[in-house]
């Protein structure tokens, strides 16, 4: 262990080791610096059996295995704290099987054995601002200012924030509904992404509540109003060069790209339920919202579920737009990556482009292009991610069980309820 590692946490009050459950909720367990030792020597051991998704896979003793390069300052005031993201292993040093993290890991090590190095995701989170009482913050539009955008003086203070965290935010915006905002932040490895967006989410909601505000990053708040999704650019390296990019190509995308692409769309039906992975997120994919519905490419329209933003060079990327912030990051980048490759492999045709829009198609052209929808609701998406083979395969057997059990309790719950709307509807029969 290197001495320079040692005198920074000596340097901190607190050190935050922080991992994910299932469902990508960030869970963490604080230490004083005076227990730095233990951390580094990976001896930090906490009770799986209480962490949603963890018990029913393995004995409870886990430990916590820090990665390093991970290291945060979080806070300064009034104490300062550390955090490490950490990977989850058994008590026999072996990685644990229903951790996300470690799994994403087992992921891009396939990646890597058919050549390519890096995986470069870039997420587009969008998040609504409400009323400590769930109503609605402002009235304002798609890149409205203040006095409209009433969410202008948080943003900036979590832009501000995030910065400090060494975070690079490329922009932020009012987004179309009624508070609702987006914040953007530079793409990097996919591993690296997903463990910002986990911090990001936090500071949001921690900004959010020192304005007195709520934040929420549930895919569809409001009827009739458009949902926040969280569109994945991605793409594939290697030694530094895009390899979706071919210049030589009319559209300057090389075959992997149209592999990828073809890959992903065969299988994005059974991984809707890890990308939306709540009944709440179906209800964002309806059309006249801006979200997806239909299972299609194209290189410019915005109502097809994949998307070929213009940049090209190393800045050639796919934009899955289906993906809702409710997703467990490290475990959509699995899915996606896992379709990916298996297009890559069986050299996937991209079929299903359509430059027009989908939404103004009759059934019957949709029907001509054999151009099928997403899931209807999480009873569907679980269905097919229960059947296929490369979900099993990509998110480990154990993940995939565990997720569809607790999902399955989920459904059945809400299947179950009666609802206000329900009353409202036949109250009079
Ligand atoms: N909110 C839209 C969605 O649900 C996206 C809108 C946009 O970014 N242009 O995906
Ligand atoms: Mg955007
Ligand atoms: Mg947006
Ligand atoms: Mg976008």
């Amino acid at each position: 262990m290197n001495e320079t590692m040692h005198a920074k946490l000596r340097e901190v009050d607190f050190i935050q080791l922080q991992f994910a459950d299932l469902f990508g909720r960030p869970k963490h367990i604080e230490v004083p610096s005076s227990e730095y030792e233990k951390v580094l020597d990976n001896e930090m051991m906490f009770d799986g059996s209480s962490i949603e998704g963890f018990a029913s896979i393995e004995a409870s003793d886990m430990y916590l295995k820090p990665d390093l390069s991970t290291w945060t300052i979080i806070e300064s005031e009034p104490y300062r704290v550390g955090q490490f993201i950490c990977d989850i292993a058994l008590p026999n040093g072996e990685p644990f099987i229903g951790d996300p993290r470690s799994n994403l890991k087992r992921m891009l090590r396939k990646m890597e054995s058919l050549g390519f190095d890096t995986f470069n995701f870039g997420a587009e989170p969008e998040f609504f601002l409400l009323e400590k009482d769930g109503s609605r913050h402002d009235d304002a539009d798609y890149f409205d200012l203040a006095p409209f955008d009433k969410g202008e003086i948080c943003r900036r203070e979590i832009t501000l924030s995030l910065q400090k965290l060494g975070f690079r935010i490329e922009a932020s915006h009012h987004e179309v509904a009624p508070g609702q905002h987006e914040v953007d932040f530079q793409y990097s490895d996919a591993l690296t992404t997903c463990d910002r967006l986990q911090l990001f989410k936090t500071v949001v909601k921690r900004v959010a509540a020192k304005y007195d505000l709520e934040a929420t990053f549930m895919a569809k708040p409001f009827y009739g109003m458009n949902g926040s999704g969280m569109h994945a650019n991605v793409s594939l390296f290697k030694e530094g060069d895009n390899m979706f990019y071919d210049e030589k190509s009319k559209e300057g995308l090389s075959d992997i790209a149209y592999q990828f692409i073809g890959g992903v769309l065969e299988h994005v039906y059974d991984f809707s339920a890890i990308t939306n992975p709540t009944v709440n997120s179906y209800k964002r994919l309806v059309p006249g919202f801006e979200a997806p519905s239909y299972i299609a490419w194209s290189t410019s329209n915005r109502t097809a579920l994949i998307r070929i933003p213009a940049s090209r060079g190393l800045g050639t990327r796919i934009e899955v737009r289906s993906v809702d912030p409710m997703a467990n990051p490290y475990l959509a980048m699995t899915v996606i990556l896992a379709a990916g490759l298996a297009g890559i492999e069986k050299k996937a045709l991209a079929t299903h482009r359509v430059d027009a829009n989908i939404f103004h198609m009759t059934p019957e052209e949709r029907e001509a292009s054999d151009i099928h929808t997403l899931p209807s609701d999480l009873d569907h998406a679980l269905i097919a991610l229960e059947k296929s083979e490369l979900m099993k395969e990509a998110l480990g057997e154990s993940i995939h069980t565990a997720y569809l059990r607790l999902k399955r309790q989920e459904w059945d719950e809400y299947r179950t309820m009666v609802h206000d709307w329900e009353r409202a509807m036949y109250r009079n029969y």
